[in-house]
Parts: C-alpha cells; structure tokens; sequence
C-alpha cells in the first residue's frame, strides 16, 4: 500500500492535468463572460471624501480607527455595508460612512504638464525665466510650444462653452520677428514708452512660444487696456491657471515684472505651477523672488 498510494497519486494527477489543460481553452472565455467581466470593474464608481473622514475597521463607528482620509481624497469602491463602504487607502483596507464621501466626477480635472526645461535660458525652480534681465539666445527658435497650443485650444473650447470667444491673436515671435516689432515701436511711441510694453529682441516671452496673447469677440479690444473690462478677461483671470496659464503682468506691479498691465498675455506653466503661482497672488517675479 505504502509503494502503490503515490503511484496512484500520480495517475489522479496526470489525469486531473490532462483534463484541466484541455477544458482550459474551453472555459477561459466562458468565466471572462460571466464573472469576472473587467467592464463591470472599470464602472465601479470612485468616492472623494469631502472632509477628512477616519477610515475605521469595521462598518461602524465602534470599529477602531485604522487612519484618516484628508478632504478631497479619491478612494475606490470595494463594497457596501449598510451605510458605510469598504475602500482602501494607503494600502489598508476598511470602512468609512457615506456621510463624508461624494461620488466622484467622471473626469477629473485635467492636468497639464510643465513644459521641458531642456530649452536654453534661465531657469528658477524649473521654471523658464525671461523677462528685462533674462534673455534667450537670437538663435532660439522653437515655434509654438507644442503643450501650451493643446492647452489653449482646450481652453478657448471649455470658454466656448461658456458662450465666451477667445482668440490667439499673437502667439511664438522669432528673435527676428520682435526686433522689427520693438524697433517699430520705439519709432512710433519712442523708447521710453516702448520699453513699457514691448520687449526688446531676445527679452520677449513670445519667443519662448509659451505665450500667447488672447482677445476676445471684438478685436477692437485687442492688446488694449479696454480688454480688462470685457467679459472674456474676466473669464480669463479666473480660469486660465486650471489650463496651465498666469497672467502674467497683472495689475500695478509694472515696477516688479517690468511691465505695464497686459490681461491678455498669457504664460503657459503647466497646471501645478500656474495653480500654485495664482494661489499665491503674486507676479512670477515675486514668486521666484527674482528681479524683472
Ligand atoms: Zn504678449
């Protein structure tokens, strides 16, 4: 008996592989019809906690505290219980009430990522400075920063939909371009007044082709200081950063950033820097704490 039980044992065995091997194929596509269907596992709705909510051992507040959840917080839905529903967070697996989570939106905000910082110039924080004591090289040439344009066309279609019309009027300037530009201006205004607005080659943002100068349905209004009245500029300053975008001569601060008011020239940074950068209020000089 001792010598035969293994001998049988591998018969059962080689019998069992044989018959699981051929079934397999077979049955393979059966359970992906039934249960486990990865399409019931992508609808599976995500929660935000809308405070910060402890995430507890059990389906209860008797059940002890595992952690906290901070506000604002996607977690994922394991399962219900009554009116609490299994998640996790930071790896471990409990319960929190239905009273601090909402379900989340279908999308979350998009993101927009900060341009490269392998482009020549100065940079602070890894951010690309320039500006009337930064400059770039004559031979810088990029063109429109390839982002910043998806950026702003999903900008001016989210502003669509607001029933608000916004252009890109000017975007990328050459070196070559703004020197044309700048010495025109001088000409005509004389170079005090043109050093108040425009920049001089190689000084320009513009050539970086991460700013664009945007107006709204009327063109009258246009790189004029009108344009801070009309809606679109409104529009504008409260939700260009959400795109990656800071106004970036704002108001009164012409002794800091070097120019005078401009609500329609944008400066593409990427959505963390720009959400940061309008949190704080400040120009992009103070915020880097670097002189304009
Ligand atoms: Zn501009």
């Amino acid at each position: 008996m001792k010598m035969k039980h293994p001998w049988i044992k591998g018969i059962i065995v080689s019998v069992v592989l044989v018959l699981g091997l051929g079934i397999f194929p077979v049955q393979l596509p059966f359970l992906h019809m039934t249960h486990a269907t990865p399409v019931a596992k992508a609808a599976a709705p995500k929660y935000v906690t809308t405070a910060n909510v402890h995430l507890r051992k059990g389906p209860g507040t008797k059940y002890s505290v595992i952690l906290t959840i901070p506000k604002g917080k996607r977690i994922p839905y394991l399962k219900k219980n009554g009116s609490w529903i299994q998640t996790k967070y930071k790896g471990k697996t409990g319960y929190v009430s239905f009273q601090y989570i909402k379900k989340a939106g279908k999308s979350s905000p998009a993101s927009y990522a900060a341009p490269s910082t392998k482009t020549p110039g100065t940079y602070v924080k890894g951010i690309l400075v320039v500006n009337k004591k930064h400059r770039l090289p004559s031979s810088y040439n990029p063109g429109e920063n390839k982002q910043a344009r998806k950026a702003v066309n999903a900008m001016t279609a989210k502003a669509k939909k607001a029933n608000i019309r916004l252009t890109a009027f000017s975007t990328f300037r050459s070196y070559d371009r703004q020197r044309v530009l700048y010495n025109n201006y001088v000409a005509s205004h004389g170079k005090k007044q043109a050093d108040r607005f425009s920049a001089r080659p190689g000084y320009s943002e513009h050539q970086t082709g991460l700013a664009f100068d945007i107006g709204g349905a009327n063109s009258k209004h246009w790189a004029e200081d009108s344009f801070a009245n009309t809606k679109e500029a409104k529009w504008l300053a409260k939700h260009a950063h959400e795109f990656g975008f800071i106004i970036r001569y704002p108001k009164g601060k012409e002794k800091v950033t070097g120019y005078q008011y401009e609500p329609w020239h944008l400066r593409y940074l990427g959505s963390k820097n720009a959400k940061k950068v309008k949190k704080s209020s400040k120009t992009l000089e103070e915020y880097l704490n670097i002189k304009g």
